[in-house]
């Protein structure tokens, strides 16, 4: 073959123009680059600034007591962990994890994974195939979605919190049955997200749930933004709720109010082990660096050991909240620390975070296809870290350049 003298068509043009088009629409969003450690404070692209912006919700990713515990074990057993779990990847730093998991849950069984993406991505294939039924809600996280298209179970959504389209959509699919006319599914699975990660609502738990029983469907939440957040020491949606045991399967994940990485399956025993024969990224993808289970196991203890912290979370939450609505920001509907400030355009909201920005408050924005196109926001989220004089100061900062940008009335 001769080698032709023409310059090398680039196959990946397209990919700029993508990106161009992007940019040209105001929905390119840059990295910020972080130079110091998670906190209430931290500097992004070189300068010191009031971070409303991690799920850092309890301070925990810098806790002198995590750092020391993952320390511990890099001295023990190194930094990585060298293989996958089924193959010569389970270390009893990752079982001890579990068993504590277990506990702190009060389910039988807890199974992790990577990461909470890989959790939802890993289970829901796992145990639903053509002859089932998955029910999502309209707003559910992207892993969930994904873990759905990796499914080979049809799908129904409910409108997002729709109790009531929910129950008439499982009483549809109970009484007709597959249809194929081959007969009942053999599970039908109701999933949704304990708090959604957008908005900041709870879902309706216990309607759902209900509804659930009336069938005998399965029910499926993801608590990413519920653990560490909701019910006693940061148990979740089903202890807030009070609706142990009426809860299949709870997704947690240790990447956010725990501090470190991580997802987990909270469940029975027979589900943990199913997980262990067949859930992909269990089997094909390397287990966690022990310092990282060390890490979650201590985030654990002192989740239990400094309750100030959530309260304080919570406490801080409100006063943001009342704050942000009486200056005449549009919160939406949050009732947890994630707290969306709608701003309605994207290029308004890139605008307003990049205004804060310069004033030394870090609130990204979150824009279009994240959210609808006219439901743009700068999504903040206030952690236990967080001081009073901190959050003045960030308020401060919203009245001034909100009305500086008319986001509300000056
Ligand atoms: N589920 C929900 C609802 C989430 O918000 C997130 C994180 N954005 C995840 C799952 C994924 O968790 P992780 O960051 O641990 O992968």
């Amino acid at each position: 073959m001769t080698q032709g003298t023409a310059p090398r068509r680039n196959p990946l043009a397209f990919v700029e123009a993508e990106v161009e088009e992007l940019k040209a629409k105001h929905l390119y969003r840059p990295l910020r680059v972080m130079s110091a450690a998670q906190g209430p404070v931290t500097v992004v692209d070189g300068r010191e600034v009031i971070s409303l912006s991690s799920n850092d919700y309890l301070g925990l990713t810098h806790h002198p007591r995590l750092r020391e515990a993952a320390l511990r074990a890099i001295g023990e057993y190194g930094v990585g962990s060298g293989a996958v779990r089924t193959i010569a990847g389970t270390m009893t730093e990752h079982e001890a994890l579990e068993a504590e998991l277990a506990e702190f849950k009060g389910v039988e069984a807890v199974l992790t994974f990577q990461s909470g993406f890989t959790a939802n991505t890993g289970v829901i294939p796992t145990i639903t195939g053509e002859q089932d039924l998955i029910v999502s809600d309209a707003l559910n996280h992207a892993s969930i979605i994904d873990g759905m298209r990796l499914s080979k179970a049809p799908r129904k959504v409910f409108p997002h919190a729709d109790v009531a389209a929910l129950r008439e959509i499982l009483h549809e699919a109970a009484e007709k049955g597959r249809p194929d006319g081959s007969g009942p599914y053999r599970l039908i699975l109701v999933v949704t997200d304990g708090v959604f990660s957008m908005d900041g609502d709870i879902a309706p738990l216990p309607g759902i749930v209900e509804a659930a029983e009336e069938v005998g469907a399965a029910v499926f939440i993801d608590d990413a933004h519920a653990s560490g957040v909701l019910g006693r020491d940061g148990r979740g949606t089903v202890d807030h709720f009070g609706l142990k045991g009426r809860v299949d399967i709870q997704v947690g994940t240790m990447s956010k109010a725990m501090g470190v990485l991580g997802g987990y399956v909270a469940s029975t025993q027979a589900l943990r082990d199913f997980m262990t024969q067949r859930a992909r990224p269990f089997l094909f993808s390397t287990s966690h660096p022990p310092a990282d289970a060390a890490a979650c196991r201590e985030a654990i203890r002192v989740m239990q050991a400094e309750p100030w912290r959530i309260e304080r979370l919570w406490a801080s939450t409100k006063r943001f909240k009342a704050e942000l609505t009486r200056l005449g920001f549009d919160t939406g509907r949050s009732e947890t620390p994630i707290t969306p400030v709608i701003v309605g355009d994207s290029e308004a909201a890139i605008r307003f975070s990049g205004r804060l920005f310069e004033e030394g408050v870090f609130a990204t924005s979150v824009v279009f296809p994240t959210v609808a196109l006219d439901q743009a926001r700068l999504r903040t989220i206030v952690t236990a870290a967080l001081s009073d004089e901190q959050l003045d100061r960030a308020l401060e900062a919203f009245d001034r350049v909100g009305r500086e940008l008319g986001v509300i009335a000056a």
